[in-house]
């Protein structure tokens, strides 16, 4: 059975879309921990992170550098982290998040927006891109 990821990347379940290349797509956590929490996947699905071929985990890395880089612009923080956890859903994921305090990162704090807030958000991340 397809992955809940596998099901955006495909369209059947919608989403909140930041990019999207041949082999990656970018989308805007629906539970995010701050404003502007994304995450990044290969179309490949794949459980875990290290077990990845090469090309595909530096081809992630390098994907969510540049999605990470317009989320530094967009989105007013001290830094954006960058994570892998994948306990819940088990596809490959990088959380991108905009940290402004340790508690960001913890997956403790939630924010939680508004669909108008929601496709801002993705309107001013992807004008960086
Ligand atoms: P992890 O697997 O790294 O523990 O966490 C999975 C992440 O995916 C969580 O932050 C959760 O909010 C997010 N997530 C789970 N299901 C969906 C979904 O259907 N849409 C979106 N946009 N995010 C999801």
């Amino acid at each position: 059975m397809s992955s809940i990821f596998t099901k955006i990347i495909e369209g059947e379940i919608p989403c909140y879309k930041i990019a999207e290349d041949e082999d990656f797509f970018a989308f805007l956590d629906i539970n995010p921990n701050a404003v502007g929490h994304t995450l990044c996947v290969p179309k490949k699905e794949v459980d875990k992170l290290l077990d990845l071929d090469e090309e595909t985990y530096s081809g992630l890395m390098n994907f969510a550098r540049k999605v990470g880089i317009a989320l530094e612009a967009a989105i007013p923080c001290k830094r954006v982290g960058m994570t892998v956890i994948g306990l819940e859903v088990p596809h490959v994921h990088v959380h991108l998040i905009p940290l402004q305090k340790m508690a960001n990162a913890t997956f403790q704090e939630k924010v939680s927006l508004s669909k108008d807030e929601f496709e801002e958000v993705a309107a001013r991340i992807k004008s960086h891109l």
